[in-house]
């Protein structure tokens, strides 16, 4: 059951103030109560020490700025950390924090479980349950902050939606963390900081992200819309010249200067060098300024795919063809924490 008290950690100052306005205190109130908030991370509204006290003690009745509950912690041997947070309802996402010699990233899901239901993905065979809210989004960023602060670790850099979920379906909780991440004088993440993944929802939302900046990253994995299809049921309805497209335009609004395409490398399905060859063709053909994220599939328990052995040839035909491609090495695979590899239907 929900609790009455609505999680506010996601909320912009506006909505704040509008909450508060509704259930008794005042704007002054919900000025005082942002800064705590989100510069200096307060856990609980007892902390705030210009708040007066008598809506220090009432606020606690309606609102919640707690953590979400962390129900399992994984490490990994390279020092990926993967937990399991619980909302109040009950349901359950993971989120992962990669550190790296230069940056600490952290991957956020959106929602819970995935409608997309792409083949090779862990994530997509969890049954969707339901969207984040902006604030459960955020409670994944002030889980880890709290965590760097407590044990004097260095900050986070840089944010990957690349949790469970497919982001550009929940673009309205998605667009308001965002606001929140951006916004130099509240937690101010430069957008190239910042990476949105997408299987490719092409209704207008990476048009309305561009105004955000932040890099895309698009799920392309195939250079025929029949391979994809097979891989990606949703390019049933946006197709590969809808994606590219997409892509096109995003470049042009957002500024960013380049669109990362992931290609996800699966032994005898589109590995291929052949594969390659048509993947550069198609890339060069449409003339999009990008770069190839060649990824090596994580094995997961059940799947009908294996990691394919040519990443290296597969490379080497993109690189000659002109396309700017790297293999991106795959972080927190023995605790299932690497893409694809999240989970977290109760079983
Ligand atoms: N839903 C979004 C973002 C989350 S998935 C998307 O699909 O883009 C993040 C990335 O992990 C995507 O590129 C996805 O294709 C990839 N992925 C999914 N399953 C994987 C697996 N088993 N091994 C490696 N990468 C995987
Ligand atoms: Fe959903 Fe992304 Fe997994 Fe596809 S790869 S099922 S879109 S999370």
């Amino acid at each position: 059951m929900m609790p009455s008290q609505e999680l506010i950690l996601g909320l912009s100052l506006e909505e704040l103030k509008l909450k508060f306005l509704k259930n008794g205190f005042t704007s002054l109130d919900a000025k005082r109560v942002f800064p705590w908030i989100h510069m200096k991370l307060a856990k609980s509204f007892d902390v705030m020490s210009d708040v007066p006290k008598c809506v220090r003690e009432t606020l606690p009745d309606f609102f919640s700025i707690v953590r979400p509950e962390c129900k399992t912690k994984q490490k990994s041997l390279d020092g990926t950390q993967k937990v399991l947070l619980e909302f109040s309802d009950g349901e359950c996402v993971e989120t992962v924090f990669i550190p790296d010699e230069k940056r600490n990233t952290i991957c956020i899901s959106t929602q819970i479980g995935c409608i997309i239901g792409c083949k090779f993905c862990h994530t997509g065979t969890q049954k969707f349950s339901r969207n984040l809210t902006s604030s459960e989004i955020m409670s994944q960023m002030f889980f880890w902050k709290d965590i760097q602060n407590e044990s004097n670790g260095s900050s986070i850099t840089n944010i990957v939606f690349m949790g469970m979920g497919e982001p550009l379906l929940n673009s309205k909780n998605l667009f308001n963390a965002l606001n929140l991440l951006l916004d130099e004088k509240i937690h101010n993440f430069s957008r190239n900081k910042i990476t949105v993944s997408t299987s490719g929802i092409v209704n207008g939302s990476i048009e309305k992200l561009a105004k955000f900046g932040v890099k895309l990253a698009i799920s392309l994995h195939a250079s025929s819309d029949e391979k994809r299809a097979f891989l990606m049921p949703i390019n049933k309805k946006y197709n590969i010249s809808n994606v590219l497209n997409a892509a096109r335009k995003y470049l042009y609004f957002s500024n960013v200067d380049y669109v990362t395409f992931e290609y996800l490398l699966l032994s005898g399905v589109n590995d291929s060098d052949n594969d390659a060859i048509e993947l550069a063709y198609l890339l060069k053909n449409f003339g999009i300024q990008c770069k190839v994220n060649l990824i090596l599939f994580n094995d997961w328990f059940g799947t009908e795919f294996r990691a394919s052995s040519k990443g290296h040839t597969f490379l080497r035909i993109l690189l000659s063809k002109g396309i700017r491609t790297i293999i991106r090495k795959s972080r927190g695979d023995d605790i299932f924490a690497a893409c694809g590899q999240l989970k977290s239907e109760r079983q």
